[in-house]
């Protein structure tokens, strides 16, 4: 089955990669902190634009980081994502939005999903859950934002969902790969999570852990993820988690919760 792998790119960024969606040709990356023109505290390669960050720099290193994985950074489809369970069908009327200007992007929107080849679908991450999909048989792919609410909304499940109704998609066919995100290992929730949580997840007890503090758990978003698409009949073996934590690593990922939410963001994007 496929990894997550760290290429090193030809303008010194750092970007992760899914071996299983390379070996289908699908263009796709994941963009670490390095390599960019930003200052603290969004140094240096922050590719989001609703940031306090200077726009001039994160157009700059969105084009870095693009340019590096052979994608045209003025043809990027971005969401304004505000940890909803909504999914925009990206057509080519939407190419290019949001690329330069967060009021273009799509608004109010955490899943991206398009059948269209050469429009990259990117989202942005500092913790949250960056879940990309592709169904090689319909030719179509996904992007998901998956935060707490989101995972426990089922974002990742019902953006599967959405291709199946739009175009046909089976999850058996589907390929997934969970990006670098906060692990089992850092995400610590109080009652109101957990108590979303028992409502939506049967296994919800498989998927917390006691800390040493009261009314505190350490929650798996990755195993949250994974289990809602097998529930919908994505193959195990068709998920790639890359198990890298961004808090553990926040040199090398921003990261939200260690950097107190002053931080850049990486971005995940895929096209076809
Ligand atoms: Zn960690």
């Amino acid at each position: 089955m496929g990894r997550f792998i760290l290429n090193y790119g030809n303008r010194g960024q750092w970007y992760g990669t899914f071996t299983h969606f390379s070996a289908l040709s699908i263009k796709h990356g994941i963009s670490s902190r390095f390599g960019g023109v930003s200052k603290p505290p969004f140094h240096s390669l922050n590719v989001a634009l609703h940031t306090d960050d200077c726009d001039e720099s994160v157009v700059i290193n969105r084009q870095i980081f693009c340019q590096g994985i052979g994608i045209h950074s003025e043809h990027i489809v971005t969401a304004q994502q505000l940890h909803t369970d909504h999914i925009a069908v990206v057509t080519q009327d939407e190419k290019g939005r949001g690329a330069s200007r967060y009021e273009d992007a799509i608004p109010n929107t955490d899943a991206l999903i398009t059948n269209v080849p050469g429009i990259p679908l990117m989202l942005f991450f500092a913790d949250c859950v960056p879940v990309l999909i592709v169904d090689p048989v319909q030719r179509t792919i996904g992007a998901v934002h998956a935060g707490w609410r989101g995972t426990v909304e089922k974002i990742a499940q019902k953006t599967i969902l959405s291709m199946q109704s739009n175009f046909g998609t089976k999850p058996e066919d589907c390929l997934v790969g969970i990006a670098p995100s906060i692990g089992p290992c850092c995400y610590v929730v109080n009652e109101t999570v957990i108590n979303e949580l028992k409502k939506k997840f049967n296994n919800w007890n498989e998927l917390i852990k006691e800390t040493h503090e009261k009314d505190k758990w350490y929650f798996d978003l990755w195993k949250a993820n994974v289990h809602q698409l097998e529930e919908i009949g994505v193959k195990a073996n068709n998920v790639v988690t890359s198990r890298v934590c961004t808090a553990c690593n926040h040199e090398l990922f921003f990261s939200y919760r260690k950097e107190n939410g002053v931080t850049g963001r990486i971005g995940a994007v895929i096209v076809l």
